[in-house]
């Protein structure tokens, strides 16, 4: 038995579990399982894939990106259909159970209802979910049902049209709200919103938010705001925090917390609302990270394989397709950035530096 802490196990009896103490740090809240997957060297085992379909967006955050937009990817540089089916067939093969579809903004993917239909016929079926601003969902969203998509999460952080505006420098409120209805009506349910609040900009509208979700029974979630901007300008200190946040809420209802089993590896801490059975979720990602429970992995519409929202590093699997490079080969390149996986992602640490890309190039 091999137990080299440099690369990814081969067999099950090389599994972290199996290679001795030193290794038994596994950190995730599920067991290792017993074929060897997507494992890391902390031994947890990643199952939920992530994939950026563009770095495009016809929204500007301010929270995600500048004004100007950022230099976009060329079309050649992005991954083909081809190539996503095979990269996430192979990913399919490696554990991965739940796929979502993100960007950039997901929804400008031309012919998305034909690739969502190529990832739900693969074997066995991941379930498919997608993370969008929701410009375009009122028009797509029965295909995108048809096609196989199981549910998706429209970001949506006020419900305030001025607000909306100066928030995203994009005057599109009702086409969100239409988007929302749409995916509903198409069943792509629970329909969940995604919401991140910032200090003087939209954080004293939060309880209006979730009133205005429960009354359409949309599944709301805050996010805390992490340094993934692409302008590099977060600040903590300026950070509207999960604790405000439940805060907030906690002054228009009465907010139960569920124990943490109802959320197994998901990261937000879920609340019954005036006692249910309608819930919020709050994600506290930079004040109480979930990474020791992280099962996730995420594929760069430029065909990069990253095992963290915050690496540093990222595997080219781009290149060797183009250069005819076997499954063989790939598995062994996904699995040794896996393998990589730090125990954490740092910010707060003294030497934390944001990631070279920002969320909108690496897919949230
Ligand atoms: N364009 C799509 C959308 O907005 O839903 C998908 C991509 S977007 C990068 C995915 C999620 O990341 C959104 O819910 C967005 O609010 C969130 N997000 C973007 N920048 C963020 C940041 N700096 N901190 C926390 N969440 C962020
Ligand atoms: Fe676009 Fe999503 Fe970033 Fe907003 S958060 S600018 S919608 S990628």
């Amino acid at each position: 038995m091999s137990a080299d802490p440099t690369r990814p196990p081969e067999t099950a009896s090389e599994r972290p579990d199996a290679v001795g103490p030193q290794r038994l740090v596994a950190v995730g809240r599920r067991p290792v399982t017993p074929r060897v997957g997507l494992v890391d060297s902390f031994g947890r085992v990643a199952t939920d894939l992530r994939v950026s379909l563009t770095d495009h967006c016809n929204l500007r955050c301010t929270y995600c990106m500048p004004a100007e937009g950022l230099p976009w990817m060329a079309p050649p540089q992005m991954l083909s259909d081809d190539e996503i089916v095979r990269v996430v067939g192979l990913l399919v093969g490696l554990g991965v159970t739940k796929l979502r579809l993100t960007g950039g903004e997901p929804l400008l993917r031309a012919g998305l209802p034909e690739l969502i239909g190529r990832l739900g016929a693969l074997e066995p079926r991941p379930h498919l979910a997608m993370t969008t601003n929701g410009l375009g969902l009122a028009r797509l969203a029965p295909a995108l049902a048809t096609a196989g998509l199981d549910r998706v999460n429209v970001s949506l952080d006020t419900v305030d049209r001025a607000e909306f505006a100066a928030l995203t420098r994009r005057d599109r409120l009702p086409d969100v709200i239409a988007g929302l209805a749409a995916a509903d009506a198409a069943g792509l349910r629970p329909v969940k919103v995604n919401a991140v609040a910032m200090r003087g900009v939209n954080d004293h509208g939060v309880a209006d938010l979730l009133d205005w979700c429960l009354e359409r029974g949309y599944e709301l979630r805050f996010i805390e705001q992490m340094p993934l901007d692409a302008q590099h300008s977060w600040q903590r200190s300026a950070m509207i925090s999960a604790a405000e946040v439940r805060e907030r809420l906690s002054t228009r209802h009465e907010l139960t917390a569920l124990p943490d089993v109802a959320r197994g590896s998901a990261p937000a801490e879920l609340f019954l609302v005036d006692g249910g059975p309608a819930t919020v979720g709050i994600v506290a990602s930079v004040t109480a990270p979930f990474c020791g429970a992280c099962d996730r992995v995420r594929l760069t519409a430029d065909g990069m394989v990253r095992n963290c929202l915050f690496a540093r590093g990222e595997v080219d699997l781009r290149g060797p397709l183009r250069d005819g490079a076997d499954d063989q080969e790939l598995v062994r390149l996904i699995r040794g950035e896996m393998w990589r996986k730090a125990r954490g992602h740092g910010i707060g640490a003294p030497d934390f530096t944001q990631p070279a890309r920002p969320m909108s190039a690496i897919g949230g």
